[in-house]
């Protein structure tokens, strides 16, 4: 099928919820994509943040593919090997107790909604702590209660009523103060929050936060689903911040491409769930999980330095630019803001050969995480002369 062949039946056959760009992609290598027509494009957006080892990653591709000749699925009513591999490795590298798996991050962030309401409920009553605090700006997800823990007007259309129980607060102390009630049971939030601009927030905002909530048996919540997985040059961002989560949410590259999330429960909220508390159908499903753990192997300080050293040079090169008013983020998740609109920006990269995405009103790059210094300089030579046209 030719583009426009596939164009135009996407136009017939698919519900229009997508703002896509004029181009599909073929097939890839690394951080390298090309379009039907065989033209080639640097990847600066891994598919939001989902193949932090780039298209066509050997290691990955090996790992699902011997899974897949094995057994494909074969829902939570028996054990499988890679399910409580990935498991286990998720705890190692977290110090979690317990994994609750799920199909996507909007599930993941429902299950650590739904825990929070059962710590509170087991222990002070039900009804009673059910409030849980979210950040303006966040993004937790598109299902009827991540969309309710969106503290964003621009995804409140349409479709109330929404789930109660989701106040927001600004990221200042007076803000958050302000916020809790004795009807708090838990915090969410996004320590870089992505969706609404790329946006880092306060280190000593974050760690009184934490010490709030765990002075007051309010369960802290951090949102890993962009953030997670190296993004940031540690496992997860709330390493970067000195903050122990009491429950961490976590998809996109967990899986490397198939999708899969997982909810991450540490000390105090290992024992939240028992049978029949929660479940799905796919979820830990074998093959995503044989991909998540060849990906989660791969995540250590090696990796994380050059993380910290790709993400550094590419906001360093972008805070060159005159037309640049803002570069904001950490590691590999950079927002870029410049006098043009962010969608504009996207749309002439492509023409030049090069995929980014945006976050608002800002450029947003996530690129494939072991992308190659001389991809991300062919990358970065295209933004920069789209920036400074
Ligand atoms: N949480 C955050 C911080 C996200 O960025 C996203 C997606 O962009 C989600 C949750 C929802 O994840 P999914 O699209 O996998 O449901």
């Amino acid at each position: 099928m030719d583009f426009e062949t596939i164009r135009h039946k996407d136009e017939q056959y698919i519900e229009p919820i997508y703002a896509r760009f004029q181009v599909g992609i073929a097939h890839g290598k690394g951080a390298t994509l090309a379009d039907f027509a065989g033209r080639e494009y640097i990847d600066f957006t891994s598919g939001i943040g989902v193949n932090i080892f780039g298209m066509n990653d050997e290691v990955w591709k090996e790992a699902v593919i011997s899974q897949l000749n094995k057994v494909q699925h074969a829902c939570n009513l028996y054990y499988t090997q890679p399910q409580t591999e990935l498991a286990e490795l998720l705890c190692q590298k977290s110090g979690a107790k317990k994994v609750c798996f799920s199909n996507s991050g909007a599930e993941a962030n429902e299950c650590a909604i739904k825990a929070a309401r059962k710590y509170n409920a087991d222990k002070y009553g039900e009804g009673r702590r059910y409030e849980i605090l979210v950040l303006n700006g966040s993004f937790h997800g598109r299902t009827m209660a991540t969309l309710s823990a969106t503290a964003q007007p621009a995804f409140h259309q349409y479709f109330t009523p929404f789930l109660e129980g989701f106040p927001s607060f600004d990221p200042d102390w007076q803000s958050f103060s302000a916020a809790v009630t004795d009807k708090t049971g838990a915090v969410m939030m996004e320590l870089v929050q992505g969706e609404s601009g790329v946006t880092l927030l306060d280190f000593d905002f974050v760690r009184k936060v934490e010490e709030y909530c765990k002075a007051h048996d309010i369960l802290f919540i951090v949102d890993e689903v962009q953030t997670g997985n190296g993004r940031t040059g540690k496992m997860y961002s709330y390493q970067q911040f000195g903050v122990q989560p009491d429950i961490v949410t976590t998809a996109k590259g967990l899986g490397g491409g198939l999708p899969i999330g997982a909810c991450l429960f540490f000390d105090k909220t290992e024992f939240v769930f028992h049978y029949g508390d929660h479940g799905s159908t796919f979820a830990g499903n074998p093959v995503c999980c044989a991909g998540g753990a060849a990906i989660v192997k791969r995540l250590d300080e090696e990796l994380f330095a050059e993380v910290t050293r790709k993400g550094w040079h590419i906001y360093t090169e972008m805070n060159k630019l005159s037309k640049v008013s803002k570069v904001s983020g950490m590691g590999m998740m950079i927002g870029i803001k410049t006098d043009k609109p962010a969608r504009a920006v996207a749309e002439r990269c492509i023409e030049k050969g090069l995929f980014v995405l945006t976050a608002h009103d800002k450029i947003r790059l996530l690129p494939p995480l072991n992308i190659t210094d001389e991809e991300l300089e062919k990358g970065l030579k295209i933004l920069r002369e789209v920036i400074e046209e």
